[in-house]
């Protein structure tokens, strides 16, 4: 099990790292979402134990991390960090950048799990290759590869799904998800895209500005965020005063100014509903997402699946369910 307790870290006047804390169990997937500059990758890099944190401490099963002023080589060896930049040897194979991994390994052992490797990231029909005449996806799961290689207890990865496509960004959550399984790896990601984060997860994390405002599942991150902000970075989101509500019928609350949370897919479209008019009109594919204006200063996002709506429309819309989420700030 992984642990961060009260991790600090500042850069000069910057508060990278505000008072994390969070443990990680065996075979568990956490996924930390937040916006560029939140400390997503100041925190790996503790955790990694290739950074000193100011207070706090990462411990693996109880035992403490060393940073790198008190080790001669920085980084655990059952903790491993694939990078942003893949950091490959340029001018070898896909296979020996693996194979390089496991030197110290007796040779017959090291052929076999460079092939369990390969088939496991996905990387038969280019192992011969070398980097340069490789795609960004199987860059990124070679050093993958190399990563795990000799079975850390723990994989953290930073921005794992940003530069990739949707078909490799499939291949990197099924590896992932192999990872967990057949070997009990932990997985830690950082991302500033949740798409991929809810759907992987076993728990979210939200951070801003170095703090960990939220861990939780996924769903409920999600549908009970606990700020704006939490509820912006997990999707799209109408977040509205509670006055308005008035609009749907329900009564108003004590304090009017409160915000709600509700997502596109907790308003329909309904010809006995609210009429409003349609100012724009987004195909996502499986549904469509519109905005519907309804005064000068209420207009909402919803779903539909109908794909005959057309700006400037008339239409009528009604709340799919009347529990709604208010915020807390
Ligand atoms: P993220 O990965 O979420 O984009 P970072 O962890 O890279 O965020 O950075 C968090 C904050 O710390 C940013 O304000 C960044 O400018 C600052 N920071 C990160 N590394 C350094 C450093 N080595 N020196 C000074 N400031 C840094
Ligand atoms: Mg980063």
């Amino acid at each position: 099990m992984l642990s961060a307790t009260k991790l600090t870290k500042s850069f000069s006047d910057v508060h990278a790292v505000r008072t994390v804390s969070f443990t990680l169990e065996p075979g568990h997937i956490m996924a930390l979402v937040g916006a560029s500059g939140s400390g997503k990758s100041t925190l790996l890099n503790l955790l990694a134990g290739l950074a000193d944190p100011d207070t706090g401490d990462v411990r693996l099963n109880g035992e403490r991390i060393p940073g790198p002023s008190d080790v001669l080589v920085p980084g655990h060896p059952d903790i491993r960090l694939v990078h942003q930049e893949y950091q490959l040897m340029p001018n070898v194979t896909i296979r020996e950048n693996i194979d390089y991994a496991l030197r110290f390994f007796e040779k017959n052992y090291r052929e076999f799990r460079v092939n369990e490797l390969i088939k496991l990231c996905r990387l038969t029909d280019v192992q011969d290759r070398i980097p340069r005449h490789v795609s960004g996806g199987e860059k990124q799961r070679t050093a993958i590869a190399r990563a795990i290689a000799d079975k850390p207890a723990v994989l953290l990865l930073d921005e794992p799904f940003s530069h990739l496509d949707l078909p490799n960004r499939l291949i990197i959550r099924d590896l992932l998800f192999d990872l967990v399984r057949h070997e009990n790896t932990s997985c830690l990601f950082v991302t500033h895209d949740a798409t991929d984060a809810l759907s992987i997860a076993d728990t979210l994390g939200i951070l801003r500005s170095g703090k960990l405002i939220q861990l939780a599942p996924p769903v409920d991150v999600y549908r009970r965020p606990a700020t704006a902000y939490a509820a912006r970075m997990t999707g799209v989101v109408n977040i509205i005063k509670a006055k308005h509500l008035s609009l749907f019928g329900l009564t108003e609350p004590e304090n009017s100014d409160e915000l709600i949370c509700l997502r596109p897919e907790q308003l329909k479209l309904d010809e006995a509903g609210v009429k409003g008019t349609v100012q724009a009109v987004y195909f996502k594919g499986s549904h469509s997402e519109i905005d519907v204006t309804f005064s000068r200063y209420v207009s909402f996002r919803l779903l539909t699946t109908r794909d005959d709506v057309r700006i400037n429309q008339q239409v009528g819309v009604s709340l799919t369910e009347t529990a709604l989420w208010r915020l807390k700030s």
